[in-house]
């Protein structure tokens, strides 16, 4: 017996002493609304698992603070008072609502949370879309400029009747980022965070670039380009996430603020720029303006790529990503396997 537990002893003494195995480690959780993942890679198993914990909690922050479907949070605060009068918000929010007015005024107004002064109206899951007469009566409502924002107070006043905002554009961006740094602060030097179609990648995966995978928008399993990524944002958004089919006619989630109708000039939407906050605040825009004036919007900012799938099944791609010209025979090939952001 004594030599039994002095064995057991040696055994456990010997498994504490054993260095835990650097590897990469990976988590799923339903958070806003959506599949937000982490994946990095961890000396310590141990340490690795507390910084995804930060991450999930920190994505589950943010859902609180901007949730448009919790009537507590402080974005319904502003649905629900605004109108009436300056309703104050923490700076955090204060601030993500002033970003959100400069992805308005660069994108010509394509990105603009005030359209869910419009967007209510649609019931995606339940295939209910708004008559053209409550499209009439509601649009007015929608346009950035009637936000008012106080410096000062951090205060949101809306100055048109009706109106409501929603950051579900943006708001995932913004939360990605936010895990990010928190990986950053503790060290972590190889990881991917994904939030519905925003993603952000810190290093690489051990000397390859990450591929991430841009798919055919009507079959998930088809794979229209791979784009290799180290140290970058990725957003797509596409028409194909939250939609419903009705008489031929698509409606999906991205609404063109100018018409309350869902904005169809592209099928899919990749935008890469250093931050998630600013890949999401543009994946909008070519599904509102179309994908030429878009690339002339992208091809102007040099921190921006982008990659439009267009209604006829034709990519385009920005200036910065074009395809290299046909390789001359047996010369090798540029990018190498990793993984899919998007698996
Ligand atoms: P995901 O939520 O998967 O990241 P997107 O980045 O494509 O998807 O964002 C789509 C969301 O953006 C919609 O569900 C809606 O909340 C919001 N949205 C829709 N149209 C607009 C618009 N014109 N401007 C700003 N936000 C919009
Ligand atoms: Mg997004």
């Amino acid at each position: 017996m004594v030599m039994r537990l002095a064995g057991l002893l040696m055994l456990a003494l010997l498994t504490c002493a054993t260095p835990a195995r650097a590897d990469w480690m990976q988590r799923t959780e339903a958070i806003m609304g959506t599949r937000c993942y982490v994946e990095l890679w961890a000396d310590d198993p141990e340490r690795g698992n507390e910084a995804i914990d930060a991450v999930m909690a920190e994505l589950r922050r943010i859902d609180n603070l901007m949730s448009h479907y919790k009537p507590e949070s402080q974005l319904s605060q502003i649905n629900q008072y605004a109108n009436e009068r300056p309703v104050e918000v923490d700076k955090e929010l204060f601030d993500l609502i002033k970003v959100s007015t400069h992805y308005s005024q660069i994108t010509e107004g394509a990105f603009d949370i005030t359209y869910a002064s419009v967007g209510y109206l649609y019931d995606y899951p339940n295939h209910v879309h708004p008559t053209e007469a409550q499209i009439r009566a509601k649009l007015p409502a929608v346009n950035w400029r009637n936000m008012l924002l106080d410096e000062a107070h951090h205060t949101v006043r809306f100055e048109h009747p009706g109106m409501r905002i929603d950051l579900g554009g943006i708001g995932k961006g913004y939360a990605v980022d936010r895990g990010i740094e928190i990986l950053k602060s503790r060290g972590v030097t190889r990881a991917l965070v994904t939030a519905g179609g925003d993603s952000r990648i810190i290093g690489d995966r051990m000397g390859r670039p990450w591929l991430v995978a841009i798919r055919h928008p009507d079959n998930p399993n088809k794979v229209v380009t791979r784009i290799p990524l180290a140290d970058s944002a990725v957003s797509t958004s596409g028409d194909y996430e939250r939609f419903f089919d009705e008489d031929g006619v698509r409606y999906h989630h991205i609404i063109d603020p100018h018409t309350g109708h869902s904005a169809s000039k592209v099928r899919s939407a990749t935008i890469l720029a250093p931050t998630a906050t600013q890949t999401d605040g543009m994946s909008k825009t070519a599904f509102v303006l179309g994908p030429e004036k878009a690339l002339e919007i992208i091809n102007r900012m040099p921190e921006y790529d982008a990659v439009f799938v267009l209604p006829d099944g034709q990519v385009l791609y920005s200036n910065g990503l074009r395809p290299p010209a046909p390789r001359a025979p047996g010369a090798p090939a540029a990018a190498t396997e990793a993984r899919s952001a998007r698996p």
